[in-house]
């Protein structure tokens, strides 16, 4: 791994990357970033943006832009659905974060942005990586539902290579044989993240599972892993949900899950 001289790792850089994102400073802190699969509507967006800011999450997502595996799904709203992400901020201050898919997007998307989404199936879109590359905003990198850790690392070194140190590792699940769950959420990837890289890591249990019922015991897996944070989706009326219905979590679960959080944070804390 060394011989790949990968600044993403931790060899001539111990000190850990930390990036300041609205009131958090992932690295740090640990960031609860939730909100919608995709953005649908002004009221959609911005009562569910007003729900996880009122349960403690530092960061709103939602996708304007969603790549579904079928091109009949719905695809997002587009300019559309990020002007609404943009009054969602206004109202609640939640700093954005939201997926472009397309190099040729990616500089008007990122004035919308706070941060950057690549998705799994772009983290080895080398156009995409090198063109986000040119910013100074942080992205977040989703690993490849195929991807080893060596492959993504490298994946993040395209962003850095190109002079964006900004990278934020995000474990979404990866492809098995077990099909009970939508993903196999790969934890073990999050210490071994920290063994060898400075880059932060955040864990998606929305889509490393697919099922609401297990959003919540592998988040708080996640923080004890050591991961920075956590993605997670939230839909104000998950049964309306347009897209990824299955694992959206209504907003009391979305408020029980903080709570815990803070409780097993202080915990771990006290094992420091
Ligand atoms: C998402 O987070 O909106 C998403 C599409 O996730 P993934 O790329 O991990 O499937
Ligand atoms: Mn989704």
């Amino acid at each position: 791994m060394n011989a790949l001289r990968l600044t993403s790792l931790n060899d001539d850089r111990p000190e850990r990357t930390v990036i300041k994102v609205g009131n958090v400073k992932v690295g740090e802190d640990f960031a609860v970033i939730a909100g919608p699969c995709s953005v649908e509507s002004e009221e959609q967006t911005v009562q569910t943006a007003h729900k996880v800011k009122a349960a403690g999450a530092n960061m709103f997502r939602g996708g304007a832009f969603k790549p579904r595996t079928s091109p009949y799904d719905f695809q997002g709203l587009g300019l559309q659905g990020l002007k609404i992400l943009e009054k969602a901020k206004q109202e609640t201050g939640l700093p954005i974060v939201t997926e472009v898919t397309d190099p040729r997007d990616v500089s008007w998307v990122s004035e919308y942005a706070d941060v950057l989404q690549i998705g799994t199936r772009n983290m080895q879109n080398y156009s995409l990586l090198k063109e986000v590359g040119k910013l100074g905003k942080p992205v977040l990198l989703k690993r490849g539902m195929n991807s080893t850790l060596k492959e993504w690392l490298n994946c993040a070194e395209y962003i850095l290579a190109g002079g964006n140190p900004n990278v934020i590792l995000c474990e979404r699940g990866i492809r098995t044989f077990e099909t009970y769950t939508r993903n196999t959420l790969d934890l073990s990837i999050v210490p071994s993240v920290k063994e060898l890289s400075h880059l932060p890591i955040v864990v998606d249990p929305s889509h490393g599972t697919g099922r609401l019922s297990l959003i919540e015991p592998m988040s708080l897996a996640a923080m004890a892993a050591g991961a920075d944070g956590i993605m997670v989706e939230v839909h104000y009326h998950p049964n309306e949900a347009v897209c990824d219905k299955d694992q959206a979590m209504p907003p009391h679960m979305f408020g029980d899950l903080m709570k815990k959080l803070q409780v097993l944070g202080s915990c771990m804390n006290g094992m420091n």
